[in-house]
C-alpha cells in the first residue's frame, strides 16, 4: 500500500509519467556514461574513464529507486551525478569540452518535479552554479587537457547527446499536454455514464445543426426520449442497476441511429437525438427502429427478467423556431406516448 502519510511522497506520485520518463533518462545517460567509459581510455583519461563508471553506478541505483518510488533518493543521485560530472568533466578538459550542457537539461524537469517556489530557487542556484564554472574556467587551465581534435569530437558528442535528450523530453511534455487537453476537451463534453455528449455539448451541437439549416435548409428532426417507469425500476432493483440500464440503453439507442446522426444525454433517464436531413416520415422510422431495439433487448438482473422501454417523442424542426420550441414539441409528443400508454413514438404537431 502507498504511503501518503508523508507529504513528499504524495506529493511526487503525483506525476507518474514523470518519473517514468526519468527512469527512461536514467538508461540513456548510463549508456551514455558506458560509450564515455571507452572513448577516454582511447583518448587517454583513464581517471575520467573511471568517473564514468561511477556516473553508471549512480544511474543504476537512481533506475531502481525509481522503480520503487523512491523518487527523492533517486532525484539526489541524478542531482549529484549531472553537478559533478559537469564540473569534473569541464574542470579536467575545459569548458569547450561541452560538459556544461548536460546542467541545462534541468531546467525543465526541475519545474515538472517540485512546486514552482522551490524550482524558482533550484533554477537561481543551478544558474548560479553554471555561471560559476563559466567564469572560473576562463582563468583556470584544463587540469587535463586533450588534443584539439578530441576536444572537438567530446563537445560534438556532448552537443549530441544534449540535443536528443531535449528533443526527447520536449516531444514528451507535449505528448503529455496533447492527451491532458484531449482528456479536458472529453470530460467537458461527455457524460460520464453513458458517455454520450452531455447536454450542454448536445444544445452546442444541435444549434450548429439549426445554423446550417439556416444556410441551406434541408429537413432536420429531434427525438425526445424517455425510459419507461424508471423510478419503479430503480426503487425495486437498486440504483446500481438504474445506472448500467442507463448505460446499456446509450449503447442500444446509438446503434440503431445513423452514421450523421448524433445524440445526447439530456438529464436523468432522458435522451435528446438530432437527425440531420431526416423529415418527419424518416425521423418516425428510426424512433420506432430505437423503441423496438430497447424493447427488444435482453434485460435481466439476478436470473430476472425485466422489462424496459422507451416512449420517443418526434419534432421535425419548423422554419423560424428555436431550439427550445422544436424540443418543447418534442417533449409534449413524448408526453402523450406516455399518456397512451408508454412503450410509443409519437410525432409532434407543428
Ligand atoms: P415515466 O415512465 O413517466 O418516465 O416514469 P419514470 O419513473 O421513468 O419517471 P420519473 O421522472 O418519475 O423518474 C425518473 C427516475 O430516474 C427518478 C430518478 O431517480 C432516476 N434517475 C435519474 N437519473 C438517474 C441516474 O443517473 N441513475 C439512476 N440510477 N437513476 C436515475
Ligand atoms: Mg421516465
Ligand atoms: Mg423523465
Amino acid at each position: 500500500m502507498q504511503d501518503n502519510s508523508r507529504p513528499g511522497r504524495h506529493k511526487e506520485s503525483r506525476r507518474p509519467q514523470f518519473w517514468r520518463v526519468a527512469q527512461r533518462c536514467c538508461q540513456i545517460a548510463a549508456t551514455v556514461d558506458v560509450a564515455f567509459f571507452f572513448l577516454f581510455h582511447l583518448l587517454g583519461s583513464p581517471i575520467l574513464a573511471w568517473i564514468n563508471i561511477i556516473s553508471v553506478t549512480m544511474y543504476v541505483v537512481a533506475y531502481f529507486a525509481l522503480s520503487t518510488r523512491r523518487n527523492r533518493i533517486a532525484i539526489a543521485l541524478i542531482w549529484c551525478e549531472v553537478i559533478t560530472h559537469a564540473a569534473v568533466g569541464t574542470v579536467m578538459i575545459g569548458w569547450d569540452s561541452g560538459f556544461h550542457y548536460y546542467l541545462l537539461m534541468f531546467i525543465p524537469a526541475l519545474f515538472v518535479s517540485m512546486s514552482s517556489r522551490p524550482a524558482w530557487i533550484s533554477v537561481a542556484c543551478l544558474w548560479g552554479f553554471y555561471v560559476l564554472l563559466d567564469v572560473t574556467m576562463r582563468f583556470v587551465a584544463p587540469l587535463q587537457p586533450i588534443s584539439p581534435n578530441a576536444l572537438l569530437g567530446v563537445h560534438l558528442f556532448n552537443l549530441t547527446v544534449v540535443f536528443a535528450m531535449f528533443s526527447y523530453l520536449a516531444f514528451y511534455y507535449m505528448s503529455l499536454v496533447t492527451a491532458a487537453h484531449r482528456k479536458l476537451g472529453r470530460m467537458a463534453t461527455t457524460d460520464s455514464l453513458t458517455r454520450l455528449y452531455n447536454r450542454r455539448h448536445t444544445v452546442h451541437l444541435a444549434e450548429k445543426e439549426i445554423a446550417r439549416w439556416h444556410r441551406n435548409p434541408s429537413p432536420l428532426a429531434f427525438l425526445l426520449l424517455d425510459v419507461d417507469h424508471f423510478k419503479p425500476l430503480n426503487d425495486r432493483y437498486g440504483h446500481e442497476l438504474g445506472d448500467r440500464i442507463l448505460s446499456d440503453i446509450s449503447t442500444v439507442i446509438t446503434g440503431a441511429l445513423r452514421e450523421q446522426d448524433f445524440i445526447g444525454r439530456w438529464g436523468g433517464e432522458e435522451f435528446l437525438a438530432v437527425l440531420p436531413d431526416t423529415d418527419r416520415d424518416q425521423a418516425l422510422i428510426t424512433a420506432e427502429r430505437i423503441r423496438l431495439a430497447v424493447a427488444g433487448t435482453f434485460w435481466e438482473f439476478e436470473a430476472e427478467n425485466l422489462s424496459v422501454t422507451i416512449s420517443i417523442g418526434v419534432s421535425e424542426y419548423g422554419a423560424n423556431e428555436d431550439l427550445n420550441t422544436a424540443i418543447a414539441r418534442a417533449d409534449k409528443a413524448l408526453y402523450l406516448g406516455k399518456d397512451r400508454g408508454r412503450n410509443r413514438v409519437e410525432l409532434a404537431t407543428a
